[in-house]
């Protein structure tokens, strides 16, 4: 029966993805990555990346790296798709939530460094050696609502929440992944609704279908329904070959609950699978339910480096567009200089593993308070040096890459070539390459 859960996967709006995952040669990583990584077996593949285990030379952890080609993004329109799968997962941090550590680029690849999850697919693992127990499916589905709950206090709506998404560690349990499709509250309308349709039809919700704007909260409610159903059932609740007949039984939320499920259970899936998403059941309400409640521990979430709490969204988009879709960068050599001939000056960025504060107060400190003027940004987060002359402006910007790493851009502009170059030159660029973060 699981077998059909692929099908379905497979049958419906999947041959181009696919096709566009077919491995060449050439592309295969091997060896070790940016001298940095050593990689190993093969994990798997999903809709534009494949995923490899490496080791971390020095420390010896292994990690888990999904390789993306940066051409097949631009081919399919994704950029700002990956780009938002960054900045999404920068801002999780849970448990059961695959951590990102870091993302490196080539000129024509993206790593995504994450945590590794050595269980392999939730899925695979239910077909392989048959359903779980009850208490630990039930252990699976907290962990699951917690991941999702700590998502929705972020803003992030996953919406893709299916079994080929979740993961298990080596002790099982669960890991989330694949952020590729979720939704962020940036992309709710006005009327707070969600408006593209997406993810896979057999777990699509009644009002995806209606194509009306969505609650994401709700969908991610449904779609957890839709995993704790197969979790201890064992099969999809919504399982037709015959799409139209899928999609209408999907709408009228018909769905069948063998006897031997236990009435607790029945009950909490039935409030899940509702498909009228304003009684449906919240994440709120699923967390007072008496069959989720048995022997529930809250999953304490560390909090993030307090300098990166309040920080703009925004700043990682940039950076990660810098590195990765600018001039194509190796991060084992990390200076890059991109003139840009519409303005006299030039760019240059490097990757630093020092807090943009810290950055700020280096600038200021190095400045000769004779020649420039330093000003802060409001945010911290970078500064304009302005020489006295009136004949150079010097502009440094501070974006977050991972949660360990920053970019440092550097802009200058410059009325004629010499102005200002002895103060860039000899005393700020050297200061500025000192931060610069030197993967061994
Ligand atoms: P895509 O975004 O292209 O769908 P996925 O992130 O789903 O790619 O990864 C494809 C497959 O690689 C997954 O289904 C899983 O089998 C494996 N995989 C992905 N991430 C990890 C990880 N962190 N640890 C172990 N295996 C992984
Ligand atoms: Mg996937």
């Amino acid at each position: 029966m699981f077998q059909a859960i692929r099908e379905i996967n497979r049958n419906i709006g999947e041959e181009e993805r696919v096709e566009s995952t077919s491995p060449t040669r050439e592309e295969e990583p091997e060896g070790v990555l940016f001298g940095k990584y050593e990689i190993g077996r093969f994990l798997g593949v999903g809709g534009f990346a494949k995923v490899y285990e490496a080791f971390d030379v020095v420390t010896k952890q292994s990690v888990a790296i999904k390789v993306v080609s940066k051409r097949r993004i631009a081919e399919a329109r994704l950029t700002a798709q990956v780009q938002r799968e960054i900045a999404i997962m920068h801002r999780l941090n849970h448990p059961n939530i695959v951590k990102l550590y870091e993302v490196l680029a080539t000129k024509t690849k993206i790593y995504f460094v994450m945590e590794c999850a050595h269980g392999g697919e939730l899925y695979d693992r239910i077909l392989n050696h048959g359903l779980f127990d009850e208490d630990h499916s039930r252990r699976c589905f907290q962990q699951l609502i917690s991941a999702v709950q700590h998502c929705h206090s972020r803003g992030v709506f996953h919406r893709d929440l299916k079994l080929d998404n979740l993961l298990l560690d080596q002790d099982l349990n669960l890991k989330v992944s694949d952020f590729g499709l979720s939704a962020t509250t940036d992309q709710i309308r006005p009327d707070g609704m969600l408006h593209t349709l997406c993810g896979t039809p057999a777990y699509l919700t009644p009002e995806m279908l209606a194509k009306k704007g969505y609650d994401g909260e709700k969908v991610d409610v449904w779609q957890c329904g839709v995993v704790l159903y197969v979790l201890t059932v064992g099969s999809l609740p919504f399982n037709e070959s015959n799409v139209p007949t899928l999609l209408r039984r999907i709408y009228r939320g018909q769905v069948r609950i063998p006897r031997c499920v236990k009435p607790d259970l029945k009950r909490l899936i039935k409030r899940m699978l509702d498909p009228n998403p304003k009684t449906r059941i919240s994440i709120d309400e699923i967390l007072e339910d008496p069959w989720f409640r048995k022997g529930y521990r809250e999953i304490k979430v560390q909090q993030k480096n307090p300098e990166w709490e309040d920080e703009d969204r925004t700043k990682s988009l940039n950076a990660f567009h810098l590195i990765s879709f600018s001039s194509g960068l190796d991060m084992s050599g990390l200076l890059i200089t991109d003139p840009e001939p519409e303005v006299s000056g030039s760019v240059e960025r490097i990757v630093s593993k020092e807090t943009p504060k810290s950055i700020v107060e280096m600038v200021e400190s190095v400045a000769d308070r004779d020649i420039v003027t330093v000003i802060r940004k409001q945010d911290g987060w970078g500064a304009k040096i302005e020489g006295h002359s009136g004949n150079f402006v010097i502009l440094i910007g501070v974006y977050r890459l991972t949660d360990e790493l920053v970019v440092i851009e550097v802009k200058k502009k410059e009325k004629d070539e010499e102005s200002g170059a002895e103060f860039w030159e000899e005393k700020l660029r050297p200061r500025i390459l000192e931060l610069e973060y030197k993967p061994e």
